[in-house]
């Protein structure tokens, strides 16, 4: 049984947002598209949880996708409302001002390059300002089609590279069998590790 998503309330009444934000855009927005997202996702999860019962895996690549479009879609749009405020605008001040200083030069630098970022992205797509801990700084990312990304919050755990020049010495255009041999190989407390820090 899997746990359905629901979708969240906005923060503040669909008005609230003018003159900035057009009510009859913000309410469609929220309850027609977002709402197709969380319920891309519920069938999504639903589709691969009678996967995992019945053993047939015949359409994984297509669910997967699914879940990873609906899935970051609900996610995405679960932070753009968060992300604005009728009491909004202004400059930014404390721990975010002082990281986009050293990330970016200058709070100014940071909005010419997000806003640049934003506007050369192609098709139904985003700009994101995204703390990266492995690169340990504040890095601006784009993306361009959700079902072409992982799932966008996700905390990286465990990965297989399953590009050919990972294991096509050995295993050529097996990479059925590089991921059965592989599982010998994953480090399940590093794992461990990884989810309680
Ligand atoms: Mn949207």
């Amino acid at each position: 049984m899997t746990k359905k998503h629901v979708l969240p309330e906005l923060p503040y009444p669909y008005a609230a947002l003018e003159p900035y934000y057009d009510e009859t855009t913000l309410k469609l927005h929220h309850t027609k598209h977002h709402q197709a997202y969380v319920d891309g996702l519920n069938k999504a999860e639903e589709r691969l949880a009678e996967a995992r019962m019945s053993g047939d895996f015949a359409l994984v690549k297509h669910w997967q996708r699914e879940l990873a479009f609906h899935g970051s879609g609900h996610l995405m749009h679960t932070l753009f409302w968060k992300n604005m405020t009728p009491n909004g605008g202004g400059e930014p001040s404390g721990h975010i001002e002082k990281h986009l200083i050293e990330s970016f030069g200058s709070v100014e630098a940071f909005k010419k390059q997000f806003a640049a970022a934003a506007a050369a992205v192609e098709g139904s797509g985003w700009a994101l300002l995204v703390y990266s801990a492995g690169l340990k700084g504040l890095y601006i990312t784009t993306i361009e089609k959700h079902q072409d990304v992982a799932l966008i919050d996700g905390l990286p755990l465990l990965t297989i590279d399953v590009w050919e020049h990972a294991y096509y010495l050995k295993f050529q255009n097996r990479r059925a069998e590089w991921i059965a041999s592989w599982w010998n190989l994953v480090n399940w407390a590093d794992i461990n590790h990884r989810i309680e820090h």
